[in-house]
């Protein structure tokens, strides 16, 4: 009998550090057969669909047969491990909620013709539930989780799979790449030699400075490996491996400890990719979407950072951190939306969506979410613009119609004499939406 296994690829298209390919080689020394299957049931968005569509066009030209299957993966992954012929399926863990279940369904379903799915490492360098505090419990502040986390530690980043007796069985369905209409998005190079080649070039460039720059969304200066790590392009422990002890690489390994954060927390509490972290915030009174959040969502708002980071997000499919934050507190805080509106339409155009970091992302912003970002914390556009991009780079290279404007009125042009005409007018009072804010948030604090 021939040893074959089944390498399902999932988020983790990459050939290098990649243990659950070596247990897949290990386990299949006369043949491993590349699978990935594209369910219609996921969530993601049409940019993500693209920019998947090209990372797996990348990964079947260093992968002879990569096997491509249209289907529900307990249905696909099972009739594909038994046509082959297959003793085990392998994979990365899947950490998130809807992921992991769907791993258990496939596992069973496998089991039923004694097939095993092994789960081998993470995308992550600390996999979700292996920190703990003092007292064996899991995290709700980042700052102690970040010291347990180093304490922790990781393995060496593994060398590439040299050799892998690749099967095609034959039959891929063509792929659909789902990018047509998205010209006007410019999605980042993909796969894990473009993900590689990005990281080097900011090692290089970058990295000494982040921790002075990387507030800066004009200098431009972060990494941009969000989307890469998401879909596993490169490990995280591959790059931690290339962070020395300058400050700029403190800063950046404790941005990375951000994203395992944020995935351990989801993985303590899947409820909160959706609802609340803090109950308490339920009770909010919060404003029924309308004009105001359309207005955001095209970067009408009036206010030139705000508007900025919206047309950024669809534009490039990304938006600066410092940006993310400030268009966050102002869909939250000026005009009293929940932030589910706004983390959906990330969702659907960010090409790095990611539920862990995205969502606790805006609810930390929101106030609702771990760590203590209390809820009176709030954003004035006005001033962060000012603080963070000071002659307007950032916001002239987004919003056309500012183009023009000198940088003593680039982030409040409706004070001109004579204001761009195509450029609205502030579609809020901060300072008046700021006190109505406060004053919501009173009366939540005083409900018994
Ligand atoms: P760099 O500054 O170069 O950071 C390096 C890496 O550290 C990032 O690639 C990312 O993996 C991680 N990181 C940095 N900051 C954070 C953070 N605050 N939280 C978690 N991880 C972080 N990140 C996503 O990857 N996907 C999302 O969907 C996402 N949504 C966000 C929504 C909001 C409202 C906010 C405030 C933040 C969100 N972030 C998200 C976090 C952060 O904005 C991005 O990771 C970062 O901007 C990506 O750009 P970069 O790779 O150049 O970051």
């Amino acid at each position: 009998m021939a040893d074959i296994s089944v390498m399902w690829f999932r988020r983790d298209l990459r050939l290098a550090d990649h243990p659950a390919l070596r247990a897949a080689v290990d386990a299949g020394p006369d043949g491993v057969v590349p699978l990935f299957v594209l369910d219609p049931g996921d969530h993601a968005s049409r940019v993500q669909h693209a920019y998947l569509g090209a990372s797996l066009k990348r990964l079947s030209e260093r992968v002879d047969g990569l096997h491509l299957v249209e289907g529900r993966p307990v249905d696909e992954v099972v009739r594909v491990a038994r046509r082959v012929g297959a003793d085990s399926v392998h994979v990365t863990a899947d950490h998130e909620p809807d992921g992991s279940s769907r791993d258990d369904e496939v596992a069973q379903a496998l089991a039923e013709h004694d097939i095993e799915l092994v789960r081998a490492g993470s995308p992550y360098a600390v996999p979700p539930g292996r920190a703990f505090t003092g007292t064996g419990s899991r995290f709700k502040v980042f700052t102690p989780f970040y010291a347990a986390w180093r304490e922790h530690g990781w393995p060496d980043p593994e060398p590439a799979v040299r050799e892998v007796p690749w099967l095609d069985p034959g039959g891929s369905a063509p792929r659909p790449t789902d990018s047509d209409g998205l010209d006007h998005v410019a999605l980042p190079a993909a796969g894990e030699e473009a993900a590689r080649r990005r990281w080097r070039a900011f090692l290089e460039a970058d990295l000494e400075e982040y921790d002075t720059v990387r507030d800066e969304p004009g200098a431009d200066r972060t990494s941009r490996m969000s989307v890469h790590l998401h879909w596993g392009e490169i490990h995280p422990r591959t790059m931690l491996a290339d962070l020395g002890r300058s400050r700029g690489a403190e800063a950046y390994r404790r941005e990375l400890a951000f994203r395992e954060f944020y995935a351990d927390v989801l993985d303590r509490r899947p409820d909160s990719a959706w609802g609340y972290y803090d109950h308490a915030f339920e009770a909010m009174p919060y404003d029924d979407p309308g004009d105001e959040l359309e207005a955001w969502k095209a970067g009408r708002t009036g206010f030139p950072i705000v508007d900025a980071g919206m047309l950024q997000l669809l534009g490039e499919g990304w938006m600066h951190n410092r940006v993310r934050m400030i268009v966050a507190s102002f869909l939250v805080k000026d005009l009293h939306l929940e932030w589910q509106h706004g983390a959906r339409h990330f969702a659907e155009h960010l090409v790095d969506f990611d539920l862990a970091s995205n969502q606790h992302g805006w609810q930390w912003v929101a106030g609702c979410g771990t760590d203590a970002s209390p809820y009176f914390r709030v954003f004035n556009p006005t001033t962060q613009g000012k603080k963070f991009d000071p002659d307007g780079t950032y916001v002239r290279r987004w919003v056309p119609a500012l183009a023009d404007v000198p940088a003593k009125h680039v982030h409040e042009p409706h004070t001109m004499a004579d204001p761009p005409a195509d450029y609205p007018r502030p579609i809020v009072d901060h300072a008046e939406e700021r006190r109505e804010s406060l004053r919501r948030y009173e009366a939540l604090r005083d409900q018994p």
